[in-house]
């Protein structure tokens, strides 16, 4: 047997690898949580090295585990945007690596977009200018970590996303390079034409000789060196977590739409070759490169998703865990007009109003905790309708969810009363990925079709079959009335600052 494929998964607050079959069905694995490094208020680091360890360790156990001569090809996956620059001769990391939460270089974001950058890094990033994305990141490295300016005129360093950087240890410092996906994260990518933008580089005084070299997603990434972890294996894929995640729920298809919902909500739409400039704030993105061919996606983030019934859970205190939603909602009053507006950070797609703050509104003397925690549950539904109604008007009738179908997947996908909920408020069918490691899977599948399994694209979007799946029941005017109240909820916190 030597059908299996080594998905590596360097996440934000994990790193694990997972092995699966021809079948895509996960075997042996193993993960390692990651040190989180808080040096000032709004920074956020990692140790490059510990990732590198986390990496060698959890790959070697996987290996041992199912047999070197059993893997076919090796994927990689990994938390987009984060920042690492390290020594070209060494590998030796020159910083911390800046994470995409670090807000750190707001103030040279607020420069750019006084300086009028913002419909460049639009026409061609797909982004928005934010400290989220590694352009800035790097920048601050640049004027921040002494001598470093010196050493990248020398050629002595490269810069790179996680991806990028795992590939140079994993090959022993053989590659140094990136894929689209990836890159397209970077803001300093120009997604049409596959290129780095001369323009950016430029302005934010970045030397083109420390960028690594795009490659497709799918395809050639060299050999991971025996000192790794034991083995010669090769490394056939690269993506970013949420285009990964798309992939392992097989969206390959343009429409094909795909929602994660963990702490917060990142929904990715497949807009085939059709780069969609959003009039909502969505950003335009790399979903795949294969044979130099770009395929596209709009994505859209939703702030507070599992993240408010955290809070039910340890501000209010309304449950002891998150299952218990579950239980409480199945008991609140279908008819009690309770609506909780979880606006912690303001309002996101399609109302953007960064002073808006939350709300529980509709309360009346026979309102219960259950009615609250349902309300908690019911504010993702009707969240998800907003934003896709956004995608929708972005991509003008183009189509979005085809078929009508939302694929979902994380850790809120557990609860069978919340993805009811969310059929029912959008009116379409939502389909649960057939294994919680989607974001894995995708990777296996994209390093898989380089090694021949898996067959092509359209053979995937066959053989892919949900774990559940659920079929709008409510009436389309119980489902306009519950949304028109959302709607009025939403208005009541509006800050009439946006
Ligand atoms: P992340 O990758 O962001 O850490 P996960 O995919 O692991 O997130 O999902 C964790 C989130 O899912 C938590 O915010 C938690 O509140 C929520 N969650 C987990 N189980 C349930 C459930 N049964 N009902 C509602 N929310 C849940």
């Amino acid at each position: 047997m030597t059908g299996l494929v080594l998905a590596i998964d360097q996440g934000t607050t994990s790193t694990r690898a997972i092995v699966f079959d021809e079948a895509g069905r996960p075997g042996a694995s193993a993960a390692i949580p990651l040190r989180q490094i808080f040096p000032a208020p709004g920074w956020v680091e990692h140790d490059p090295e510990e990732i590198w360890r986390a990496v060698r360790e959890v790959c070697s156990a996987v290996v041992r585990e199912a047999g070197a001569a059993n893997i076919a090809a090796v994927g990689i996956t990994n938390q987009r945007e984060t920042t690492v620059v390290w020594d070209r001769a060494t590998g030796a990391p020159l910083h911390n690596a800046i994470v995409w939460q670090d807000r750190r270089t707001a103030p040279l974001c607020e420069e750019l977009k006084r300086e009028g950058w913002g419909t460049h890094v639009t026409d061609v990033t797909g982004l928005l200018i934010d400290p989220y994305f590694s352009a800035t990141k790097l920048a601050w490295l640049l004027g921040n970590v002494p001598g470093l300016a010196e050493r990248c005129a020398r050629g002595e360093v490269c810069f790179g996303t996680i991806d990028s950087f795992l590939l140079f240890k994993l090959t022993g410092g053989a590659l140094h390079a990136t894929d689209a996906t990836n890159a397209a994260r970077t803001m300093l990518f120009d997604i049409g034409k596959g290129v780095w933008d001369p323009q950016l580089l430029g302005r934010l005084q970045i030397p083109a000789g420390i960028l690594p070299e795009v490659r497709d997603t799918r395809g050639d990434f060299g050999m991971t060196h025996a000192e790794a972890f034991g083995a010669a294996l090769p490394i056939r894929g690269v993506a970013g977590d949420q285009q990964a995640a798309a992939k392992g729920q097989a969206c390959v298809r343009p429409s094909m739409i795909k929602a994660t919902y963990g702490t917060g909500c990142f929904v990715v739409a497949n807009t085939g070759d059709n780069k969609a400039q959003s009039a909502n704030r969505m950003l335009t993105t790399i979903l795949s490169q294969e044979d130099g061919v770009r395929t596209f996606a709009l994505e859209g983030a939703i702030f507070m998703a599992g993240a408010t019934i955290q809070w039910l859970r340890d501000n209010l205190g309304l449950i002891a865990d998150a299952a218990e939603s579950e239980t409480l909602a199945k008991q609140a009053n279908p008819e009690s007009g309770v609506y909780l507006v979880p606006a912690f950070q303001g309002l996101g797609a399609p109302v953007w109003d960064a002073e808006a703050r939350g709300a529980i509104v509709g309360l009346s003397r026979a309102s219960t905790k259950a009615d609250v925690v349902a309300a908690g549950l019911e504010s993702m539904a009707f969240q998800t309708r907003d934003l896709l109604g956004a995608m929708r008007e972005d991509m003008a009738g183009a189509g979005i969810g085809e078929n009508d179908v939302l694929r979902v997947d994380g850790g809120m996908t557990a609860n069978g009363w919340a993805m009811q909920r969310l059929a029912d408020i959008l009116g379409e069918c939502v389909e649960v990925a057939p294994i919680p490691e989607t974001t894995s899977l995708g990777a296996a599948y994209f390093a898989g079709q380089a090694a021949g399994f898996y067959g092509d694209d359209a053979e995937l979007a066959r053989t892919w079959k949900p774990a559940r799946r659920y079929e709008p029941r409510m009436a389309p005017s119980e489902r306009e009335a519950r949304y028109a109240g959302w709607l009025e909820a939403i208005a009541r916190v509006r800050s009439g600052k946006a």
